[in-house]
């Protein structure tokens, strides 16, 4: 036997990969996957994990949160978000920029990184905002520094830039292309949605909710970003897709060649209207959520491949600011705890042709392979590879739980699934080597800020279409 001695060796365990499990273990060095092990191969090190046949997964890169820092820690702070995530199986996150001040400067993505340091169990990138009239502000951005340009195409309670100058728009898509930056996109329409504003009623709760925010203004805003991507040849992903419609058209814009892929979030795949309607201003959410064909058409894109990944769009508010008058709650839930297993249930529920292990291998891809491929973090995260960060998530995928308040890590304190019973469950979450997370118990705050590729994949460029072709 040679003299190596790993710092951790998690072992007898059935390992995730991005097309096949495999039982086998993982050796670790210097927060890296050193090697993997076949089954019975023996290696010494400092600390041994027997995972006793469970599943172990790539970390999970959650691409799309709000955790509020700076400026809404009424709402949410880093720390006690990043320790959801941790308990939730997520190893790195992405956060968009409406904080308070907005993200919207190189020099505020710095101020941000300096503040989060030492506050978070989970590795970590930012997403860069514009404000409006100060796109210029992103010719001082390099590829490295932000997972992507965030746009609010119409806006709400927490996210008050709006871009929606025809000019603005053209200077940032062509800005983006130029950079080799990818564009991520809360795609509504706030013309057409100011038009339903101002000519119906004003949405007394959530049953005239979606009359007043429709389909039509999603759908029109996709309609409207083709037509740009077109233009500029710019790499796009569209965020929260809600509608059976956007699907549609991304499907086809994706199969045509345009270098646009998008990602819903667990809430639109678990809830529609109906099922919603209980939870009232809980469920108040921008896009809205929509009805039981819409969410069947987004597992449709899953069953096929087409839907780059899933976010949790973590963006939680106080309890007593969702028990305002439903005018006044903020749009928005917490999700980043629930993502994993409101996924593997959903993927149960929705998808019963799938076995036990293609729920898992699917659950690995849209939450990590496809978003570190996405985002550029796939030269670190996404997939259990030698050479790759030690992000690992040993999982109980047939464990069945109740989601209660109690175990709501978020600060916000609630949860839109209280009640409902999930079945998967995070065990230990490992961030570069280190136990973040072990069945209850936490580790350290050692969480980083995550150096970006400076060039997107090849497969996302400028000419490349769809993400299944990527990930097949
Ligand atoms: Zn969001």
């Amino acid at each position: 036997m040679s003299g190596t001695v790993y710092d951790l060796i998690v072992t007898n365990a059935r390992i995730v990969y991005r097309d096949r499990i495999l039982h086998g273990g993982i050796a670790v060095r210097d927060g890296k996957i050193a090697k993997l092990l076949k089954q019975d191969e023996e290696a010494a090190a400092n600390r041994t994990i027997d995972v006793e046949e469970r599943y172990v997964l790539p970390g999970l890169i959650d691409s799309h949160v709000h955790f509020r820092t700076p400026g809404y820690e009424h709402k949410e702070n880093w720390h006690s978000a990043s320790k959801a995530a941790a308990a939730g199986g997520v190893t790195t996150v992405l956060d968009m920029p409406n904080t308070n001040p907005y993200t919207d400067t190189v020099d505020r993505l710095r101020q941000k990184a300096a503040l989060v340091h030492g506050q978070s169990y989970v590795d970590y990138g930012f997403h860069i905002g514009v404000a409006p009239g100060k796109a210029g502000a992103l010719q001082a951005l390099s590829r490295g520094e932000a997972a992507s340009i965030k746009l609010f195409l119409t806006g709400h309670h927490t996210a008050k830039h709006i871009i929606d100058d025809e000019v603005e728009l053209d200077y940032i898509f062509r800005l983006a292309a130029d950079k080799g930056i990818l564009l991520t996109l809360h795609a509504e329409d706030d013309f057409v949605l100011r038009l339903f504003r101002q000519t119906r009623y004003e949405p007394s709760g959530l049953t005239n909710y979606e009359a007043a925010y429709p389909r039509i203004g999603a759908i029109a805003a996709v309609a409207r970003t083709l037509r740009l991507v077109r233009k500029h040849s710019t790499s796009v992903h569209v965020l929260h897709v809600s509608s059976a419609e956007e699907a549609d058209l991304l499907d086809a814009a994706a199969a045509a060649g345009y270098p646009v892929t998008y990602e819903t979030t667990a809430h639109q795949l678990w809830f529609d209207h109906a099922s919603a309607e209980p939870l009232g201003t809980r469920a108040k959410l921008s896009p809205a959520i929509r009805e039981p064909r819409d969410r069947e058409r987004l597992w449709q894109s899953i069953a096929h491949g087409t839907l780059t990944s899933v976010g949790s769009d973590h963006a939680p508010h106080s309890i007593a600011e969702k028990s305002f008058a439903f005018h006044d709650a903020p749009p928005g839930l917490p999700g980043v705890q629930e993502l994993l297993p409101a996924l593997l249930t959903g993927l149960k529920r929705n998808l019963p042709a799938l076995t036990r292990e293609e729920r898992l291998l699917t659950a690995a891809r849209l939450l990590a392979a496809g978003p570190a491929l996405r985002f550029g973090l796939d030269h670190q995260k996404g997939s259990i590879e030698a050479g790759l960060d030690a992000d690992l998530l040993i999982v109980d995928d047939e464990k069945k739980w109740t989601v209660t308040t109690e175990r709501v890590l978020s600060g916000s304190g609630w949860s839109a699934y209280e009640g409902l019973e999930l079945e998967g469950e995070a065990l230990v979450t490992i961030v570069r080597g280190h136990v973040v997370y072990d069945r209850g118990q936490f580790g350290e705050e050692i969480g980083e800020r995550i150096p970006l590729r400076r060039e997107l994949p090849d497969a996302f460029g400028r000419t490349a279409g769809s993400p299944y072709r990527v990930l097949a």
